[in-house]
């Protein structure tokens, strides 16, 4: 079933529970050295999803045997957020210092990330996810490392205003990071609408960079379906393929190509030699039809005045 704009927000399940997924992949991520989120086991027990949390405690609960869609899924998910820390390190180096985290979900970057003095990370995602995030870390004590601003706003909306009434800067250079969103959580017309924002407010010098997909084809229905069948054995009833739009999308590479962005793609094996891990990714060309594409861009040019 696909989705329709009746969405359930909470944690545990409809589309907020995918933030507490990303969560999960993170505390495994974690536990085998991909990345560092000493965070991420402590919001998926907050949020109180069973079978998330035996995921992290036992990794027999990950892997769903010889088609291991669930342990490739967190590996890969865990070596593009290891990617993400480390472009969003070279923007530092490069002197971004504004950072935009869109659909940030429970992700812990302004926490567990170095930033250079002077940032400030702002993070979107609907307003429930925003709240328990805070709501948690605060409850663990923990403090951001950078000037962060959250904003709980839904990014079907007009979430630009949002972003500048608490300070967003347009005329400074931004690294925006949209991970894990441009996959089917927007309706195509909605993604096309923040493509146009994020490059009507990016400044030359700015940088973006994101995973996506053109569409929910067959195969990669199957796979969901697959990894969906696995978890409701261990008692996790979602049907993760009602929570995402399955309409044609256009290709966010040749898009942002169009639109004054200078894109370079990746596939998913590269991601993992960027980041030092060849090894660790074991999929065939039949995996790679499954993935998303990933996606960097620079942006030297001036919004055209059709994009202001
Ligand atoms: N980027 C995070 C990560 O990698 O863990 C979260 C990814 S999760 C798969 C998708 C996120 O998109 C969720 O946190 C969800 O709340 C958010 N999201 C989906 N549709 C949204 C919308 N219309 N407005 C704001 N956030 C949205």
């Amino acid at each position: 079933m696909a989705r329709t704009d009746d969405d359930t927000w909470d944690l545990a399940s409809g589309v907020g529970m995918t933030a507490t997924f990303g969560a999960a992949t993170r505390a495994v991520a974690t536990n085998t050295g991909l990345i560092n989120d000493p965070f991420a086991e402590r919001l998926v027990r907050a949020a109180g999803v069973h079978y998330f949390t035996q995921m992290i405690e036992n990794e027999r609960y990950a892997d769903d045997g010889a088609n291991s869609v669930t342990t490739g899924l967190i590996a890969v998910l865990g070596a593009h957020t290891r990617f993400l820390d480390d472009y969003l390190a070279d923007a530092g180096r490069a002197g971004i210092r504004q950072v935009v985290l869109l659909a940030s979900g429970l992700d812990t970057r302004p926490y567990r990330l170095w930033w250079p003095p002077g940032t400030t990370v702002y993070e979107i995602d609907q307003p429930a996810v925003i709240d328990f995030k805070t709501d948690v870390l605060r409850g663990l004590g923990a403090e951001p490392a950078v000037n962060r601003r959250a904003v709980g706003v839904d990014l079907r909306h007009d979430w630009l205003a949002a972003l500048v009434r608490v300070g967003f800067d347009a005329a400074a250079p931004t690294a925006w990071i949209a991970e894990s969103l441009l996959v089917g959580f927007l309706t195509p017309d909605g993604q096309e609408r923040l493509l146009r924002d994020v490059t009507a407010a990016s400044a030359p010098g700015s940088r973006f960079a994101a995973d996506h997909i053109s569409a929910w084809d067959p195969l990669q229905l199957e796979a969901s379906r697959g990894f969906v069948d696995r978890w409701r054995q261990f008692g996790l009833d979602i049907d993760l393929t009602g929570l995402v739009y399955q309409g044609d999308y256009s290709d966010v590479p040749t898009y942002l190509a169009d639109h004054g962005w200078q894109p370079v793609e990746r596939k998913v094996a590269e991601v993992f030699a960027a980041v030092g891990m060849a090894d660790r990714w074991r999929g065939g060309r039949h995996d790679d039809a499954i993935v998303p594409g990933y996606v960097t861009a620079t942006r030297s040019g001036m919004p055209r005045a059709e994009e202001r």
